[in-house]
């Protein structure tokens, strides 16, 4: 057995003990008993949270009813917590919104780019795409019916495959399955040079690494409020237009939240000033507010912390894993270089889906992505370093005893 004081084997109570974001864990409510490796699904719950969306239940609307929508200023929620956001990825006022799903929202931009970008008629993805993004693609170009096509290449062509023909480039910055993480410079880069649009999906990237939309000078972009945000099952997502293309960009769900003046009631739609246009109905006052719990205390952490120790966190379960489940089936489905990753370690193994269920029998909460990948997420505000030493060392167990082999571990529920 490696000494705890071997450099390559480093103790984990030290680390968790110098670690800057330490202070944050308390300020979610985990189960006891239960390692949490699924804040990429869907995010713990912050401590606040129920007593904020209380607050506004029982003060907001139980006291002040329609009145809120001024006086607590619900009417202008999308825009400022879309300003929250903004500075999260890398955007700046303005360009940001709260609303809708993630997928509504794919639609909304999709629509929008192909407008902006006339007489191209290609919606170039990866096939390795998450599937929505790609079924809202598919759905969108069988709609407009007018010879729009959705070209799917494999991850290493994307770049040589953008075209004159192509319209926008959609991409999901970290993969969902892999982890593996864009080159969202160089392929943002690539797009223009080809004229085409660059949409990012940062479902997997938003609160969990640094994103610089602006820098990068992304066109547009999408993502997700109840993944590393924690703003709660369904929580609303967001969509980012670059400042530049807001006079150009329609949204095809012209809803009167979108329109000009809402309030006037006019028969005719007038496109809105800035980022609002990209808004359709309602905003969902009481999601919104969850939500805005959660980006509050994203944005209270340091995004660069949150990614040294994301990366710290990812290495040691990769190291523990490999050496104690080495012979046992186990392979790495991510990359190996942490730079090349989001917050999420995957390994394959035949019978992955038992296997997760078994660890999650023994509080160990991962996920299972079809065929056979084993998918656990590292939310660095409140993962511990020892916490990933122990799911690793439950993963040993679980494999070594085969304590997966169990009929009650092999019955496929619906959410994997
Ligand atoms: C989680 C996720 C979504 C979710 O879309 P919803 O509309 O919220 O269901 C979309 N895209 C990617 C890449 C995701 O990981």
């Amino acid at each position: 057995m490696a000494r705890q004081s071997d450099p390559a084997t480093p103790d984990p109570a030290r680390l968790d003990a110098a670690d800057p974001l330490a202070r944050f864990r308390g300020r979610f409510a985990l189960p006891d008993g239960v390692i949490y490796l699924d804040g990429n699904s869907l995010g713990a719950l912050p401590r606040a949270t129920a007593a904020r969306v209380a607050r506004v239940v029982e003060e907001e609307w139980g006291r002040d009813l329609i009145g809120g929508w001024t006086r607590h200023g619900w009417i202008d929620l999308p825009l400022r917590l879309g300003d929250k956001v903004a500075r999260l990825i890398g955007a700046a006022p303005g360009e940001v919104a709260v609303a809708d799903s993630t997928s509504v929202n794919l639609f909304k931009l999709l629509a929008g780019a192909l407008r902006l970008r006339p007489g191209r008629r290609v919606i170039l993805s990866e096939r390795d795409n998450f599937p929505t993004d790609l079924y809202i693609a598919e759905g969108l170009a069988a709609l407009l019916g007018g010879g729009h096509a959705v070209r799917l290449v494999e991850t290493d062509e994307i770049a040589g495959a953008i075209d004159g023909e192509t319209a926008v480039v959609l991409l999901t910055h970290v993969n969902y399955r892999t982890g593996r993480m864009h080159d969202m410079a160089a392929l943002t880069r690539a797009a223009h040079e080809a004229g085409a649009l660059m949409l990012w999906d940062l479902a997997h990237s938003a609160g969990a690494l640094p994103v610089a939309l602006g820098a990068c000078d992304a066109d547009l972009a999408v993502g997700c409020g109840y993944k590393y945000l924690n703003g709660g099952p369904g929580a609303p997502a967001f969509l980012y237009v670059a400042r530049r293309l807001q006079e150009g960009f329609r949204s095809p769900l012209a809803g009167w939240l979108g329109h000009a003046a809402p309030f006037a009631f006019e028969t005719g739609y007038r496109p809105g000033g800035g980022i609002a246009r990209a808004l359709a109905g309602t905003p969902p006052i009481l999601s919104m507010a969850a939500l805005e719990v959660g980006v509050d205390l994203a944005l209270e952490a340091d995004i660069g912390a949150v990614r040294a120790k994301s990366m710290a966190l990812g290495e040691l379960f990769r190291e523990r894993v490999e050496a104690g489940c080495a012979g046992m089936g186990v392979t790495l489905a991510s990359p190996r270089d942490p730079d090349q990753r989001g917050s999420q370690i995957c390994f394959a193994h035949a019978e992955g889906y038992a296997v997760v269920q078994a660890l999650i029998a023994r509080g160990v909460i991962g996920d299972f992505r079809a065929p056979d990948i084993m998918r656990f997420g590292f939310a660095p505000l409140y993962l511990r370093y020892a916490d990933v030493v122990q799911a690793a060392e439950a993963l040993r167990e679980v494999l070594a005893t085969r304590a997966w082999d169990r009929p009650e571990f092999k019955t496929r529920a619906a959410v994997t």
